[in-house]
């Protein structure tokens, strides 16, 4: 029997590759946990009394995230948890997720508010795609930016402090080259592991998971026995994202550790170039009164858009 190589009792049923580790379910599902208790307070993402509202869409992350932050926050009796999910409105594919999230919710005793595209902004996402079929856009673009905003109603709703949300070590990897694929990369400054405004108007944004591999999410999910959603979003497969992904996974088995390398380094890149995102003027928008860089913000130029076709 090969054993863990930090315990070194009981059997090893995982090699984690990049680190030459074997480790078993318990060892590992620890070292998870550990990994985001370390990533929380390296980037200083909480304060002892915040009220916390994690984005659970119902697919691994999002639930395994809830499920670490409900723990974490057992040790902190002043801060308080809830889950916002937002319903895109994508026929056949989130009335499982939601349903799901839910699930988890209750069994966890956590408050969940949900808010959807239909009611904030007039158009399910499937409206939205049927819409701009025409403009070769995927679908995606348009969920990111719209989504983003649902989960700050959602947050403001639920009285929140921060928005705590799953993206992991490879969502960060695969954005950071997406914007240098799209022509845009100094948007690496405005993303990161901690977004803390001093402006009120935005919920400060955190991301416990950053430094997590998604296979790794993956195990975790099934080592504790979480129920997630399985099934990928139907418009996935339109999105440069994808083979962005393949790719990445492609160079890590091959050369395991490259994300983390990869990471390291867009970190770098962020801290050099840290004193641009300062002087980024950031003020209402015209239409809606939302913070923006701009004269209109993002959403707003999307719906009258949609409200011409
Ligand atoms: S895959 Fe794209 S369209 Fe589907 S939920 Fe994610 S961002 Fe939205
Ligand atoms: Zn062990
Ligand atoms: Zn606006």
């Amino acid at each position: 029997m090969l054993r863990c190589s930090v315990c070194r009792r009981r059997a090893a049923f995982y090699a984690r590759r990049y680190s030459g580790e074997r480790l078993c379910r318990r060892c590992f599902s620890e070292s998870i946990e550990g990994k985001v208790r370390t990533t929380i307070s390296r980037y200083g993402m909480f304060r002892f009394d915040d009220r916390i509202a994690v984005a659970v869409s119902g697919g691994k992350d999002s639930i395994n995230l809830l499920h670490i932050l409900w723990k974490i926050e057992k040790d902190y009796p002043k801060a308080t948890l809830c889950a916002v999910t937002v319903d895109e409105g994508i026929r056949g594919y989130r009335e499982e997720a939601i349903r799901i999230a839910r699930e988890n919710c209750e069994a966890l005793g956590v408050e969940q508010i949900t808010v959807s595209f239909k009611e904030i902004f007039g158009y399910t996402l499937d409206e939205i795609v049927e819409k701009t079929r025409e403009k070769g856009q995927t679908p995606c673009a348009y969920c990111g930016v719209l989504r983003r905003r649902a989960l700050n109603v959602a947050a403001e709703e639920a009285g929140a402090d921060k928005i705590a949300t799953a993206h992991t070590l490879d969502d960060e990897v695969q954005t950071f080259l997406l914007n240098m694929l799209h022509g845009d990369p100094m948007r690496i400054i405005r993303s990161g592991p901690r977004f803390i405004s001093d402006d009120k108007r935005f919920t400060p944004r955190v991301k416990p998971f950053c430094e997590v591999l998604e296979r790794e999410s993956v195990l975790y999910a099934y080592v504790k026995g979480i129920k997630f959603q399985e099934n990928p979003c139907p418009y996935a497969g339109w999105a440069l994202r994808n083979d962005v992904r393949s790719f990445l996974n492609r160079l890590e088995e091959r050369h395991p550790g490259i994300k983390y390398t990869l990471y390291r380094s867009f970190e770098r890149i962020r801290e050099a170039y840290a004193w641009q995102a300062e002087e980024t003027t950031i003020r209402p928008c015209r239409v809606c009164g939302e913070p923006t860089a701009g004269e209109v913000c993002q959403v707003c130029r999307i719906i009258s858009e949609l409200d011409l076709v």
